[in-house]
């Protein structure tokens, strides 16, 4: 693979523009780390509330591991130990843990977490709060949890119109981590059309990992005559990156879950193929994507660099409690840099 290059104008010899960032986010890395840890702490089986993250792969591999997933606490044993998904839950849903004795495990990512609080505050202050994000979406459903008297859920620009609210000087639009900045800035566009006094949130709430691989795709999109996403089709972030590819200019674009869903009839006339994967998509299945490309002639890589990320963040602290009980020392916190890892209460 060849070092990082600026995109160049569309050519006629095969290409590959690798974007960078892609794949597994902090939360993310954070999250799958705290089942794998869970499951050598306290054995199999480990139960976890939803999909872990949102990529097949990832929780077929940790199914095999002995995590078994739930979708209510309900169906976990009395007295067992559970963990809640990077996407996090409603408040109703630890109460449920604790009226069942559950021994429960938060990887929900200290960025939603930063969502639920801005939440409660502002509920706290009696905003009508505009919440943009998928309805029915996991994340949407934990935050909408927090304050449901105030929260009022907006699916995309063309919700808009439908949204009413107790009093017009006291609004304010939070939003889903993983949406697509274009698109919920002309969300909030047409609300503010109808709220002048439209409040921000106190910092961007579509999360780092979001923007920085929609910004990615952006750079790179112009020149590619096909898109390959590599991501689940539940995940947010990555269906997102297909659209954002498709809005700037992309020939085409697919989302595969495995480089076995790459069909012959997406290559005809095409030269150059980006390529990128969400924020939940192990690097193995974005090799495995890039072996296929070579064996078509699609051999030469460009890396495509808008941003670079360094985030890390501790485990949660009753995992790292319980493993530090076991060892007599803190623990080996994450997968690349424990140096760099940042405690999730210091974002708070
Ligand atoms: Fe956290 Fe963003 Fe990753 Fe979601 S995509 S887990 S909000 S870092």
């Amino acid at each position: 693979m060849s070092e990082p290059a600026a995109p160049t104008p569309r050519t006629s010899t095969k290409r590959v523009l690798l974007a960078a960032p892609r794949g597994y986010c902090a939360g993310v890395d954070r999250a799958v780390i705290t089942v794998e840890k869970a499951l050598e702490l306290y054995g199999a089986p480990v139960y976890v509330r939803k999909e872990i993250v949102h990529n097949k792969h990832v929780v077929t591999t940790l199914q095999k591991r002995g995590a078994i997933f739930v979708d209510e606490t309900d169906e976990v044993p009395e007295g067992a130990t559970v963990i809640f998904s990077a996407h996090g839950v409603a408040p109703v849903v630890h109460e449920e843990a604790r009226a069942r004795s559950l021994k429960t495990i938060d990887a929900t990512c200290p960025l939603v977490t930063k969502v639920h609080r801005e939440a409660v505050r502002f509920a706290d202050d009696d905003f009508d709060i505009l919440l943009i994000g998928h309805e029915g979406h996991e994340e949407v459903v934990g935050t909408a949890g927090e304050a449901p008297e105030h929260i009022t859920i907006v699916d995309g620009p063309d919700d808009v119109v439908n949204v009413e609210v107790r009093d017009p000087d006291k609004v304010v639009w939070l939003s889903q981590t993983t949406l697509s900045v274009d698109e919920t800035m002309e969300t909030v566009r047409r609300l503010r059309e109808k709220f002048p006094r439209l409040q921000d949130p106190p910092s961007d709430d579509i999360c780092y990992a979001t923007q920085n691989r929609q910004v990615a795709v952006k750079q790179m999109a112009a020149d590619c005559d096909l898109m390959i996403v590599v991501g689940s089709r539940n995940s947010s972030n990555s269906v997102r990156l297909v659209e954002v590819a498709l809005d700037h200019g992309a020939s085409a674009g697919h989302l595969v879950d495995y480089a076995d869903e790459i069909e012959d009839s997406w290559f005809e006339g095409v030269f150059t193929v980006g390529v990128t994967s969400g924020a939940s998509v192990p690097e193995v299945l974005v090799r495995d994507v890039l072996a296929d490309l070579a064996e078509r002639g699609y051999a030469d890589v460009d890396t495509v660099v808008a941003a670079e990320e360094s985030l890390l963040f501790a485990l949660p602290h009753e995992l790292r409690r319980d493993l530090k009980a076991r060892s007599g020392a803190e623990p080996e916190q994450l997968r690349h840099d424990p140096a760099a890892a940042v405690d999730a209460e210091s974002l708070h």
